[in-house]
């Protein structure tokens, strides 16, 4: 038999460059390995599961057992591949060789852990999968009181979520407003005034050094000489996109795998696209833009050379108590901010000296004119 068209990963990246390539292709063997149990899932729902009171299961879309039959594919699961031999066309798990037609690396990021002192590095969890999930809502029934580590995206939706579930929120992260490297401070200040409505205690500037265990729960001692009792800490600070396993196969790699434009990294045959990919400078940890990569990759595997493009790629954060939309300018332009309105409701737009639209961030009831700013918005690889 042929050697298959192998795929590294079954998240959003793996499943859906798998389903695009069966549209055309029905016939070449394909096999899908994962670090994980292969579940399908959206992982965008991890960060509204505690409101919509669903656990692991209740995320879950598929059991690997029916993507294989869909896919038509066989799916190795709890199978972690350790190398790479571009040389040789396989890769290696443990001491197995595996040979591939095309390797696509679709192996995400890993989550930053910060260094913690104290007794109780245990109680820190963080959220990044489905089994993740899993660990931190088995860890938190029946507690009360949640430490957040992290003024992002990821960190705002938590609060958010967390405490519309019934939780008591501190939220702990060394910047000035929430979601620096995303949002005007206008729409930050919206933002972080809509999530301590529900009760969210914000300590922005200090970090936490260390945590301990007491009689009745956990003692966080921050940076600032502030302690905080809390049940268990949830960690969002970062992800970092898998690049070692390339590096160490000499592929090219900076910030995330580097492919270009039709997603192929620096070795022949190797492909790469989602969180781990940096497609021609830009490695963007979101959906849509792993969806485009996916329609593309799948035309070239089936045998039309097939670029992506990314039009604008509009953010919609999932932090209810005030809706948030927000498109950054493109990396390297120059604009001017100028922002309307008041209150939760906060319409921030970034202009270049020509008058064209870079980028927005829209809060509150001003989320209503995204899709005409969206048609204003310059596309991010034309
Ligand atoms: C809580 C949360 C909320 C989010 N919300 C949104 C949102 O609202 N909108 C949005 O656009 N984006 C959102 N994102 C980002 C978005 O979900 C991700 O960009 C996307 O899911 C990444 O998919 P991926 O397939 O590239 O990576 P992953 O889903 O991380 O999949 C990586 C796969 O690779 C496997 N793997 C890793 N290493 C190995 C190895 N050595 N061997 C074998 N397998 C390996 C893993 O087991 C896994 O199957 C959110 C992210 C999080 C964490």
């Amino acid at each position: 038999m042929s050697a298959p068209v192998v795929i590294v990963g079954t998240g959003l990246a793996g499943y859906n460059l798998a389903r695009e390539f069966r549209k055309l292709d029905g016939d070449t063997p394909l096999l899908l390995i994962t670090a994980d149990d292969g579940r399908s899932y959206s992982k965008p729902m991890l960060s509204t599961g505690f409101a919509k009171n669903k656990d692991a299961e209740g995320l879950s879309m598929a059991e690997p057992g029916a993507m294989a039959d869909q896919l038509k594919a066989e799916i190795r699961t709890h199978t972690r591949i350790s190398g790479i031999d571009p040389g040789h066309r396989q890769l290696w798990i443990g001491e197995e060789a595996v040979p591939y037609r095309d390797l696509i690396l679709a192996w995400g990021a890993e989550v930053i852990r910060v260094p913690v002192e104290g007794d109780a590095p245990d109680a820190i969890f963080s959220v990044n999968d489905l089994e993740d999930y899993g660990r931190f809502r088995a860890a938190a029934a029946g507690k009360s009181r949640v430490l957040l580590l992290g003024a992002g995206l990821i960190g705002c939706e938590f609060a958010n979520d967390l405490s519309l579930a019934g939780y008591q929120i501190d939220l702990v992260a060394p910047c000035e407003q929430v979601m620096p490297a995303l949002l005007h401070p206008a729409a930050a200040g919206a933002v972080q005034a809509g999530l301590e409505s529900l009760g969210v205690r914000f300590h922005l500037g200090p970090l936490l050094t260390r945590l301990n265990r007491v009689a009745d729960g956990l003692q966080a001692h921050l940076s600032d000489g502030s302690v905080i009792a809390c049940d268990l800490v949830l960690s969002a600070v970062g992800l970092r996109p898998r690049i070692d396993l390339a590096a160490a196969a000499g592929l090219a790699v900076n910030r995330g795998v580097m492919v270009d434009r039709q997603l192929r990294t620096s070795h022949a045959n190797i492909y790469a696209l989602g969180d781990c990919a940096e497609v021609d400078g830009l490695n963007l940890l979101y959906v849509m833009p792993l969806m485009s990569c996916a329609r593309a990759l799948a035309q070239t595997l089936a045998g039309t050379p097939t670029a992506v493009s990314y039009g604008a790629m509009p953010v919609t954060v999932k932090t209810p108590v005030c809706p948030l939309v927000v498109s950054p300018p493109p990396l390297g332009t120059q604009g001017e901010w100028t922002v309307q309105g008041s209150g939760s409701d906060i319409k921030a737009l970034c202009h270049d000296a020509s008058g064209a639209l870079l980028g927005y961030a829209l809060t509150g009831a001003a989320v209503q004119e995204k899709l005409a700013l969206n048609k204003q918005l310059p596309a991010l690889l034309a």
